[in-house]
């Protein structure tokens, strides 16, 4: 017997089926999203250690296409994929960094963060895309007419998308809210050849577009309410673990916007724990720009009710979202790990994302989102000092060079930039160049320090 998945309605009243190369995105019976849903009493004949093992074996090998972090975890991705349609950038594997400086500086020493943007685009939507293009190559081979991928997007999921389906030869088009992405991230889809459409709305416009468009026409919807890109996403989880030798962190810190990430990250949990290879869950945060926060809002009410909101601008735009599409999965995902959803305003995250950096890495906005919720549930006694804590970084921080340019600038309307640094102008004069250097130096040193003449 093989292994299998297959779409469900997560309505557990409704609970419809749908094939996996379906072109389905929400079930057709009741209109509520689906999810991939795995044959697991086939994958629970191998044991949760066998599985580790299997996993340890496969990740940064060479054998196709088992060296990915993704796909090392195929049986519990999209087995019945052929390996020959999987088109794979060696996504995953990536850095988790011991924020060893940080970490001392504000008092957990166990601080972690999982740099999903060093990836092939820039962004942790490499980990889902890969599942997404793979199945539309594999749809294309088996002779469906599906002529283009499409998807709205906040800069990253378009450039994932793009560079996906150009390697496989499959066109793209993506949908962007204009002058509302960075220049990197506009540029990305532009090289990968992409038809980029620049539309007069935001994000949630974009949306809405998208999904009437690819409603009509035979054109692919990449966005993540397709649950594909999720099963791809899971695997972060899983390879934190894994990095972990199999030790599950206390607590894991992640930035929201559509909501889909959080869902992902819950559901490779879940799967591990019933799998017999974890024993036991992280509690989960889900951090939000104050201008773009439904879910902290729903979350203060005890997600007794959901209202969208209108996304304000901020330098977070990956998650400028007011009508998260995976709500539902999200909240889900909190109710089972113990969850907790913080906001954070525009300085405390451009200051925590700054702070950080002083430390050695160079984080994106929504990083810097995480990491400020992080210094306000450690402040409140949340996150105790003992803990182990991950945080997701989302992006690459190269994609943002701009706003951080500006924020050292300080340039940015609202923004004291209380960790400004700024280049210092001189001739180029031998003299006035020792007398600049030393000073900056002196100020450097610790108090009591002398420096050797
Ligand atoms: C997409 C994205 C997010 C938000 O993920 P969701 O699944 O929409 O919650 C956060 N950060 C970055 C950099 C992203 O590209
Ligand atoms: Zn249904």
């Amino acid at each position: 017997m093989k292994y299998r998945s297959w779409f469900q309605c997560i309505d557990p009243g409704c609970g419809e089926t749908y094939d996996i190369f379906d072109v389905v995105y929400r079930c057709r019976k009741c209109g509520e999203l689906l999810e991939v849903t795995h044959d697991e009493a086939r994958l629970g004949r191998t044991s949760g250690e066998a599985w580790k093992k299997v996993f340890d074996q496969r990740i940064h090998s060479t054998t196709w296409p088992y060296g990915s972090g993704v796909w090392c975890r195929k049986e519990m991705v999209l087995p019945q994929l052929s390996d020959e349609n999987v088109v794979s950038m060696f996504e995953g594997g990536s850095n988790l960094f011991w924020a060893e400086r940080f970490g001392r500086e504000i008092g957990v020493p166990d601080l972690w963060v999982k740099q999903c943007g060093n990836s092939h685009t820039g962004s942790f939507k490499d980990l889902g895309m890969t599942v997404l293009v793979s199945v539309v190559k594999e749809m294309r081979a088996q002779g469906q007419n599906i002529p283009a991928v499409a998807c709205a997007s906040t800069g990253d999921t378009s450039a994932a998308l793009a560079a996906y389906c150009a390697a496989a030869d499959i066109p793209a088009v993506v949908l962007l809210p204009r002058n509302k992405v960075s220049l990197a991230q506009l540029v990305q889809p532009i090289s990968n050849g992409a038809i980029v459409l620049s539309l007069d709305t935001d994000f949630d416009g974009c949306m809405r577009t998208v999904q009437e468009l690819t409603e009509r026409e035979n054109i692919y919807l990449a966005n993540s309410m397709n649950s594909l890109r999720i099963e791809g996403q899971k695997t972060v989880g899983m390879e934190i673990c894994q990095q972990f030798d199999w030790e599950v962190p206390d607590t894991i810190i992640i930035p929201g916007g559509n909501l889909g990430n959080v869902s992902a990250l819950g559901k490779g949990f879940l799967l591990m724990e019933r799998l017999g290879m974890i024993s036991r869950r992280p509690r989960i945060v889900v951090a939000q720009a104050e201008h773009a926060n439904p879910l902290y809002l729903a979350y203060k009410k005890g997600f007794r009710e959901f209202e969208p909101v209108q996304a304000k601008t901020t330098l977070a735009s990956a998650i400028q979202i007011g009508n998260p599409v995976s709500y539902k999965k999200a909240v889900r995902t909190l109710q089972e790990f113990e969850g907790i959803v913080e906001q954070a305003s525009e300085e405390e995250l451009a200051d925590a994302s700054a702070q950080a950096d002083r430390t050695g890495m160079f984080n994106c906005p929504h990083t810097g989102v995480a990491l400020a919720v992080m210094l306000k549930l450690l402040a409140r006694g949340d996150i105790k000092r003992d803990e182990r804590v991950v945080v997701i970084s989302t992006a690459h921080g190269l994609k943002f060079a701009d706003q951080k340019a500006a924020y050292h600038q300080r340039q940015i309307a609202g923004i004291a930039s209380r960790h400004a640094n700024q280049p210092i102008e001189l001739p180029n004069d031998v003299g006035a160049v020792r007398d600049a250097l030393l000073r900056r130096i002196d100020a450097l040193a610790p108090k009591g320090a002398e420096r050797a003449s």
